[in-house]
């Protein structure tokens, strides 16, 4: 079966469908959202949407409380799934194109979602009804799962998984080619000063980040009872460690110190510049009341000169996955009130978490700081002897003519979601990566290859041997 030729006839159709979900802005909205409508009108809209295409085609359609739904088709015991999402990020500012116009330029599509994964979506799509078409036999059931919260929090395909059957194999056309098949495991933790007592503290507030998945790009501390040398020793400081940043005098003795670090994600901070370790590594040197000294010292000593947890007891490393890596993502320090570092912690799939928490635990005594474990997603592994790894990297390597290599990453993708699943596609090896960014588009000439992919990966993986 020639694939691209048929997927390249029908593209007109592909684009115009595209073109009509992108034109749904289905943002979250708090506003609109009811029991009913749980992530809001938009979201909804597009999942209605994407669900009318298939009962147009006669095949099975199921929308499971607004929040999730699916479009099967075939017949068999067992089941393929493909996981994707038509919920998007706010549009954000800059754009020279329409963020929901679903304008087509220089071949490629632009639009909120036309890469996340409205665009991946629909060549996943256009691959089903080509299958379909074919007539090819196949032995397992096909579905397509369309969720509607990907962007925050996961709470379509979680409600998927606790009320209905989870694919026999299955992948997400929500991130890279060739196949994503290992994914650390994403810890959010928080370091948090036991004793906050207020013994006329030098340091009075200390604040870093928002995010806990994003390097603090700028930090900002109010101090007092420091020797006014302090303006000077932070300029000379800055000025040897390259860095943008300021000190006020607010007069009575107390001082406002602001650090401009480098923002890069969690998953490797090494591609930032932590502002809240550089602030914390100047104050080190002049703060001397215990809980304000304690504070900027256990930054200093956990984060201070890498990011691989080794001096908190929970540095690892495997073979398929990497490194531990921790981000200290949102600082937040006030005199008397509350003293804490959050972080996020990205590890190994062969990681034993419990030990190494206890082990972390054991690391803190007489630093003056616990362990809180906040939230834990466990790592995601599928082996490359499996059948899913197999079929997929056969059908990628006869479409594409290049190696379909296997990538661990540490960031999470749709995929983990999905037991026997992985991310596959649909963003061609390198390609920049404009999910979440402005002027976000899809090229249009790739969304015809990975419909071509998707349709071999289909009868691939829905056709067994037996
Ligand atoms: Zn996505």
């Amino acid at each position: 079966m020639d694939w691209l030729k048929q997927a390249q006839e029908r593209q007109q159709e592909m684009i115009a469908d595209l073109q009509t979900l992108v034109r749904i802005n289905s943002v979250l909205d708090e506003s609109t959202a009811t029991e009913e409508v749980p992530f809001g009108e938009g979201p909804l809209k597009a999942l209605n949407w994407m669900l009318q295409q298939g009962t147009e085609q006669e095949m099975h359609v199921v929308n499971m409380a607004n929040k999730v739904g699916y479009i099967e088709m075939g017949q068999g015991e067992e089941m393929v799934g493909m996981l994707c999402h038509v919920d998007v990020v706010p549009a954000g500012s800059d754009w020279v194109h329409e963020p929901f116009g679903a304008e087509i330029e220089d071949g490629k599509l632009f639009g909120r979602g036309a890469i996340d994964d409205k665009g991946p979506t629909m060549a996943a799509w256009l691959a089903m009804k080509m299958v379909k078409a074919s007539g090819i036999k196949l032995t397992r059931r096909v579905r397509l799962i369309v969720g509607s919260d990907e962007e925050t929090g996961f709470r379509c395909v979680k409600h998927y998984m606790a009320h209905e059957e989870v694919p026999t194999l299955g992948f997400a056309p929500d991130a890279d080619f060739p196949i994503i098949n290992a994914e650390k495991g994403i810890a959010e933790t928080t370091y948090r000063q036991l004793d906050v007592a207020d013994h006329d503290e030098q340091l009075r507030s200390f604040h870093a980040g928002h995010r806990i998945n994003m390097v603090p790009d700028f930090a900002t501390a109010i101090v007092k009872n420091v020797p006014e040398e302090i303006t000077a020793q932070f300029k000379a400081y800055l000025a040897v460690e390259t860095l943008t940043g300021e000190i006020t005098n607010d007069g009575a003795n107390t001082f406002t110190l602001t650090i401009k670090g480098v923002s890069a994600h969690a998953m490797e901070p090494n591609n930032g510049v932590n502002a809240a370790v550089k602030l914390a590594s100047f104050l080190a040197t002049c703060l001397e009341t215990a809980t304000s000294k304690q504070f900027v010292d256990f930054i200093v000593t956990g984060f201070g000169t890498e990011t691989r947890g080794h001096a908190l007891g929970l540095a690892y490393r495997d073979e398929m996955s990497g490194e531990t890596t921790l981000n200290a993502g949102v600082v937040e320090y006030e005199a008397g009130r509350i003293g804490e570092v959050r972080v996020s912690m990205r590890y190994a799939v062969s990681y034993d978490f419990d030990t190494f928490i206890a082990q972390g635990q054991r690391a803190l005594i007489n630093t003056g700081f616990e362990l809180v474990i906040d939230d834990n997603s466990e790592p995601h592994y599928v082996a490359p002897e499996e059948e899913l790894i197999q079929k997929l990297s056969a059908v990628y390597e006869r479409n594409t003519g290049e190696k379909a290599e296997l990538l661990a990453i540490g960031g999470g993708t749709y995929a983990r979601e999905l037991p026997n699943g992985v991310a596959f596609g649909m963003l061609f090896p390198g390609e920049p990566d404009i999910a979440h960014q402005h002027d976000e588009y899809v090229i249009i000439e790739n969304l015809v290859k990975a419909a071509a992919i998707y349709a071999d990966a289909i009868v691939e993986l829905a056709t067994t041997n037996a």
